[in-house]
C-alpha cells in the first residue's frame, strides 16, 4: 500500500487515511485574477499534477484542521505542489469550524 506524508504534521500514513490536495487554475466566482492558482481538495483523487497530502479528519473527505493550519503556516502545501498557491479560502473556512 502506498504511503504518503502529511504536509502538516509530518505523519506518514496510508493514502486511505489522508486527503489529497492539488492545484487548480480555476478561479472562484468572486475573483478574476489570472494568477490565482489555488490549492483545493482533490476529493476524487484524480486531479492531474502533484499532490499534497493531509491527515483526514472526522468529516468525510476533509483534512484535520490543525494539519491544514500547520501546512499553510509552514508553506508545506506550496512546497509539496512546487508552486506558489493560495489555499482555497472556502476550504479553510469549512474545516476551521
Ligand atoms: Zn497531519
Amino acid at each position: 500500500m502506498s504511503r504518503r506524508r502529511c504536509v502538516g504534521c509530518g505523519r506518514i500514513a496510508p493514502k486511505s487515511e489522508l486527503v489529497r490536495m492539488a492545484v487548480t487554475d480555476q478561479r472562484s466566482a468572486s475573483e478574476g485574477r489570472a494568477d490565482s492558482r489555488r490549492a483545493v481538495l482533490d476529493r476524487t483523487g484524480t486531479m492531474p499534477g502533484r499532490g499534497a497530502y493531509l491527515c483526514r479528519g472526522v468529516a468525510p473527505g476533509e483534512p484535520v484542521a490543525d494539519c491544514l493550519a500547520l501546512a499553510t503556516r509552514r508553506g508545506g502545501i506550496a512546497r509539496a505542489l512546487r508552486c506558489a498557491v493560495r489555499i482555497d479560502p472556502e476550504l479553510v473556512e469549512s474545516v476551521s469550524r
